[in-house]
C-alpha cells in the first residue's frame, strides 16, 4: 500500500505543479523568483522524500555531499541562469526579430498543450546536447565530472563542470510567444522530474508515466559504473521517450554509480577537470629534462 502511494509519486507532485501554474495569479508570472521559489519547494519536498522513503542506504547523503549539493543548486540558479540570460538569449531574441518569427497563436493554445510543446522543444535540445557529451572527448570532458558523483540524490542533476551546466541548459525557446505561465510550468515539470531522477526516493512509476518522464530507475542506469560504454543510453534529461524515439532506450537500473574508478571529485577537481590534459602537458613542459 505504503510503495503504491510512493510509486506515484513523481505524477502527483507533476500534476500539483502543473495545477499551481495553471491557476498562478498574473502578476507571479513577471518575476523569475516565483518560479526560483517553485524549482526550490519541490526540490526541498524530494530531498526530505530521500530520508523517508530511502532507495540505497550507499547513497545516502553525508554533510560533504550535502554541502557540494548546495552549492551547485545556487551556482545553477544564481551564475548559469544569469549567465543562459545575458549570454545565450539575446543571441537567441535577436535571430527572431531578424528572421521575423511571429507566433502569437502559440499563446492561445491551450495550456497543456503549450506545456508539453515548450517541453518538447527544450528536452530535443537537451537531448542531443548530452548524446554530444557522450560521443564527443571534448564535450566529454566537460559532462565527465557530472559521471564522477558516485550516488545519486535530489540536488545532484545541479553538479557538473560550469561549461557542461552552460551547454546543456541552452535552448531556443525565446523563439516563440509562449504563455508566461505555460512556460514557467514547462519548466518546473523539466525540473522535476530531473530531480526525482537523480532521487534516492524509492519510486518506482508506472508505466504510464515512465514511458514519457524519466525515472531513477532508468537514469541510474545512465550513471552506472560498469563502463563508459554502458553510460551511452537513456539521456533523455526529463523526457525519456527521446531515448524510445531515437533508439537509446535501454531497460534497467544500477546501484553502483561513478566513471574514473568510482573517484569522487571535489568542486575545484570538478572544475578543472576539462583542462587537465592541458595543465599535464604544462606540467611536463616546465620539468627540466636531465
Ligand atoms: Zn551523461
Ligand atoms: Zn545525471
Amino acid at each position: 500500500m505504503m510503495q503504491k502511494f510512493l510509486n506515484l509519486l513523481p505524477p502527483l507532485t507533476l500534476a500539483a505543479v502543473l495545477l499551481f501554474w495553471a491557476n498562478v495569479p498574473k502578476a507571479w508570472v513577471d518575476t523569475w523568483w516565483v518560479l526560483m521559489v517553485a524549482i526550490f519547494v519541490v526540490l526541498g519536498f524530494v530531498q526530505l522524500m530521500e530520508y523517508f522513503a530511502e532507495r540505497h542506504a550507499g547513497w545516502r547523503l553525508n554533510k560533504t555531499e550535502f554541502f557540494t549539493d548546495v552549492f551547485y543548486v545556487a551556482f545553477g540558479s544564481i551564475v548559469i541562469t544569469w549567465a543562459i540570460q545575458t549570454l545565450a538569449e539575446p543571441p537567441v531574441l535577436a535571430a527572431k526579430k531578424a528572421l521575423g518569427i511571429a507566433t502569437p497563436w502559440i499563446a492561445d493554445l491551450p495550456f497543456l498543450v503549450q506545456v508539453a510543446m515548450a517541453l518538447f522543444l527544450f528536452e530535443l535540445g537537451q537531448y542531443w546536447m548530452h548524446r554530444l557529451m557522450h560521443n564527443n572527448s571534448w564535450f566529454w570532458a566537460t559532462h565527465a565530472p557530472h559521471h564522477h558523483i558516485t550516488q545519486l540524490n535530489a540536488m545532484k542533476g545541479y553538479v557538473g563542470n560550469p561549461i557542461e551546466l552552460f551547454l546543456i541548459s541552452l535552448g531556443v525557446l525565446a523563439l516563440f510567444d509562449w504563455d508566461k505561465a505555460a512556460l514557467f510550468a514547462s519548466i518546473s515539470v523539466g525540473s522535476t522530474v530531473a530531480v526525482y531522477a537523480h532521487a534516492n526516493v524509492r519510486a518506482d512509476p508506472p508505466i504510464w508515466y515512465s514511458f514519457f518522464f524519466t525515472t531513477i530507475r532508468n537514469h541510474s542506469l545512465h550513471h552506472t559504473a560498469l563502463s563508459y560504454e554502458e553510460t551511452r543510453c537513456n539521456y533523455g534529461n526529463s523526457l525519456i521517450l527521446m531515448d524510445r524515439i531515437f533508439g537509446t532506450y535501454k531497460e534497467g537500473e544500477s546501484t553502483v554509480v561513478g566513471q574514473g574508478e568510482r573517484r569522487r571529485l571535489s568542486i575545484p577537481q570538478q572544475w578543472i577537470f576539462p583542462f587537465q590534459p592541458l595543465i599535464e602537458r604544462w606540467k611536463i613542459s616546465r620539468t627540466p629534462a636531465n
